[in-house]
This record gives C-alpha cells, sequence and structure tokens, in this order.
C-alpha cells in the first residue's frame, strides 16, 4: 500500500468534499475503512477542523447522524486545548504504572515485532508518514503495556515519523493508552487485530484474552518484587 499526500491546495480541498461520514462510522475502526486522510492538512493548519466541519454538513447531515466523524474533529480540538494549559511531556492524570524502561523495542522500530498489523504499519509509517488510528493504538499498547515502555521516548519517535505529527494529539493519545491520561491501560489482543487490520494470526503472544494480559501485570510485579 502506498498513500500520496498531495500539495496542491484545490487538490486538498476536492478531498474535503469527498468525506464520506456515514461510511466513516460504520468503518473507521478497519484499517481499509473510509478515513480522511487529512490529519497531514489539519495539523499543518492547511485547513482547519471548522472547515472540514462545514464542508460536511453543507451535504445536509445531521450532527446526530455523523456523531462518530464530529466527535474526532472534537477530539483532536480538544487535545489542542489540553496543549494549552498542561505541560504534555509530563503525565496528565496520572503517572503511569508497571513502567520498566524507557526505551522503545528495537523490534518495534525495525518492524519485526512478528505482529503482522503492527509490523505492516510501522512499515508504512516510514514510507508514507501515516498510521492508521487503531494501529497507532495497537502499537503504543504493545510498547506501554506489554514491553512497559515509558510512553514518552516511543511517543517521540511516532511523532518523528508522523506527517500529521502533532505533539497534542500524540501525547495525550500515547498517555491514553498507558493509562496516564485515563484510569485504565488499553489492551489490544490479537483477535482485535486480526479483526481490524484482516490478518490471521494465532498462537502469538497477544493470541490471549484481555483477562489473561491484565494478569501479566501481576506476574511482573510479583517478578520484580523477587528481583
Ligand atoms: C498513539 C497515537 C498517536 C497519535 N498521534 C497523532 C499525531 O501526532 N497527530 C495527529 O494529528 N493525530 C494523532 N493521533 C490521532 C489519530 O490517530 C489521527 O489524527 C488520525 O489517525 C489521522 O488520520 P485521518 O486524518 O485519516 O483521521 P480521520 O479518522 O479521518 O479523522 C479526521 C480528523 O479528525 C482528527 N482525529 C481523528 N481521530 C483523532 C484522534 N483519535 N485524536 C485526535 N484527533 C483525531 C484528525 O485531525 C483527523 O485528521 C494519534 C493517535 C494515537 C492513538
Amino acid at each position: 500500500m502506498e498513500l500520496i499526500f498531495e500539495t496542491d491546495y484545490q487538490l486538498i480541498l476536492k478531498k474535503l468534499n469527498e468525506i464520506d461520514p456515514l461510511q466513516y462510522g460504520r468503518t473507521r475502526n478497519y484499517v481499509n475503512g473510509a478515513v480522511t486522510y487529512l490529519s497531514p492538512y489539519i495539523s499543518r493548519g492547511v485547513v482547519s477542523t471548522h472547515q472540514v466541519l462545514k464542508s460536511v454538513l453543507k451535504e445536509g447531515y445531521k450532527i446526530s447522524e455523523i456523531e462518530s466523524f464530529v466527535k474526532e474533529l472534537c477530539w483532536r480540538d480538544y487535545f489542542q486545548r489540553v496543549g494549552q494549559v498542561k505541560d504534555l511531556n509530563t503525565e496528565i492524570k496520572q503517572a503511569q504504572s508497571e513502567i520498566t524502561n524507557y526505551h522503545i523495542s528495537s523490534n518495534v522500530v525495525n518492524a519485526s515485532t512478528g505482529n503482522e498489523g503492527i509490523d505492516a504499519a510501522v512499515r508504512l509509517l516510514y514510507k508514507s508518514g501515516y498510521m492508521h488510528n487503531h494501529c497507532r493504538m495497537y502499537t503504543a499498547s504493545m510498547v506501554c503495556n506489554i514491553a512497559k515502555s515509558h510512553w514518552l521516548h516511543p511517543a517521540q519517535w511516532m511523532y518523528y515519523h508522523l506527517l500529521d505529527g502533532d505533539w497534542a494529539s500524540n501525547a495525550c493519545s500515547w498517555q491514553w493508552v498507558a493509562g496516564a491520561n485515563s484510569n485504565k491501560k488499553y489492551f489490544a489482543n490479537q483477535e482485535n487485530i486480526n479483526r481490524f487490520a484482516f490478518t490471521n494470526q494465532s498462537n502469538t503472544f497477544l493470541d490471549t484474552s484481555y483477562e489473561a494480559l491484565e494478569k501479566w501485570k501481576f506476574h511482573l510485579r510479583y517478578w520484580q518484587h523477587k528481583n
């Protein structure tokens, strides 16, 4: 898969007219879903979230019909506001728990985790500067909640490679996955990744229930205690 982000302003404006917010609501979690790929333009101020919303509403949709799309635009604006009042390099709600290191696994950076959905997403990131939202969550979950890395350095790695690199959305989202900007860590298991990334892997270290993934926490605590 190759993604090209045009820089001609008229072509960018045309993309606004091509948004299908109903299909978006139905498919946005799938790696081939009807997402807009507008983030490089929004994050660089080429188009605003207001302009995007206005363009969609002129098609006659009611907000209630396209709630899922509007919500995501709101998340973007909300994170910007958070960035105005908080130091995003530090934890927003609470300290990340269960940290064992302040690095990022070379398997993630080299796209060699063995998880096909995540590895393909990292390769696409290097090639095109884009990663699907769900894949960003999967990657951050593997890094922070399985490899137990502190969120900051890995977030900087992803930010560096993204064409839409935006520190407010980036840091707030990494912290959300790591449980530092939410009450609960976000875990993605193999079944989830297979479903939304169209892979078909089994017997991987993620091929287990959420309860089992959560329990790793306790094993780790026990191991740390003993060592
Ligand atoms: C770990 C992680 C890191 C992220 N880092 C960034 C980043 O550096 N820059 C960035 O712009 N977004 C970031 N996001 C948010 C989101 O993944 C991207 O905005 C979205 O995937 C961009 O693709 P799109 O334009 O096709 O989005 P669409 O799904 O088509 O959404 C339209 C627009 O809404 C906004 N948006 C959508 N989803 C989100 C979201 N979850 N949070 C905030 N805004 C959203 C974006 O401006 C996007 O262009 C991150 C999310 C995660 C989980």
